[in-house]
C-alpha cells in the first residue's frame, strides 16, 4: 500500500482513507493513481512506526515541503500525524504542511489548533465555497451546516499560532464567488489561494 507518494515534486503522506465529509469533487471519486501513486486506498490504516519506516527509505532533504494529504482527512488521525510531524522535524529540516477540511473541532469535539501549535509549519484549509448553505451542498460533511463557520474559525485561530494557514477555492467556481471567499480570508487572517482543479483532495 501507498504510505507515502511524490506529487508536483513533493513528498506527500497518506495516513487515512477516512474523512468527515463526502464532497462531490474529492479526488477519491476521480481518480485511484495520483503523482507516483498507482493508488492511494489502504488496505488498512498504517501504524506511525509503520509511516516512520516508510519515510526512512527517503532522502527527505530532497524535498522542498512535506505534505499530509492522501485520500482522506489527515487529522482523523490527528494525534499520529503530530507524532509523525514531530518524527519529520527531529530527522529534516523540510517544513510540513497539512491539507486539511478545517473541520477537526467539530470531530474532537475540543480546540485542534491548539494541539497542531507547534508541531507544523503550515496548514492548507479548503474553503470551498462561501455560504454555509453551499459547502453542505458540495462537501456533505457529516456536522451539515456548523461546518462551514466551525472552519472559518479553526482557520482564524490557525493564523495566530502556525505560520503559515491558507484558505483555499478551486478555479471552477464562478469569479464573484471566490472573491466572496478572498474576503472570508480577509477576515480570518489567513493567505487565499485559488488552485486548480485537478481532482485532488485538499
Ligand atoms: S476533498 Fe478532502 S474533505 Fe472532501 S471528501 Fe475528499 S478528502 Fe474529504
Amino acid at each position: 500500500m501507498t504510505i507515502s507518494y511524490i506529487f508536483e515534486g513533493s513528498l506527500y503522506i497518506n495516513m487515512t482513507n477516512r474523512c468527515t465529509n463526502r464532497c462531490d469533487f474529492c479526488v477519491r471519486t476521480n481518480t485511484d493513481a495520483l503523482g507516483d501513486a498507482d493508488s492511494l486506498w489502504l488496505e488498512r490504516e498504517p501504524t506511525v512506526e509503520e509511516v516512520i519506516a516508510d519515510l526512512s527509505t527517503r532522502d527527505l532533504s530532497q524535498f522542498p515541503e512535506i505534505v499530509f494529504c492522501g485520500y482522506g482527512e489527515p487529522t482523523c488521525r490527528l494525534d499520529d500525524v503530530i507524532a509523525v510531524c514531530d518524527w519529520l522535524h527531529a530527522h529534516c529540516d523540510v517544513p510540513i504542511r497539512i491539507n486539511t477540511n478545517g473541520l477537526s473541532d467539530l470531530e474532537y469535539g475540543c480546540d485542534t489548533v491548539e494541539k497542531l501549535k507547534g508541531h507544523v509549519d503550515a496548514l492548507s484549509i479548503s474553503l470551498n465555497c462561501s455560504t454555509p448553505e453551499e459547502y453542505d451542498r458540495i462537501c456533505h460533511s457529516q456536522f451539515g451546516l456548523d461546518a462551514h463557520s466551525a472552519m472559518l474559525d479553526f482557520a482564524a485561530r490557525a493564523a495566530k499560532v502556525i505560520p503559515s494557514v491558507t484558505l483555499t477555492v478551486v478555479d471552477t467556481i464562478p469569479a464573484e464567488e471566490i472573491e466572496a471567499c478572498r474576503k472570508l480570508a480577509q477576515k480570518a487572517g489567513t493567505k487565499f489561494r485559488v488552485r486548480s482543479y485537478i481532482g485532488k483532495g485538499q
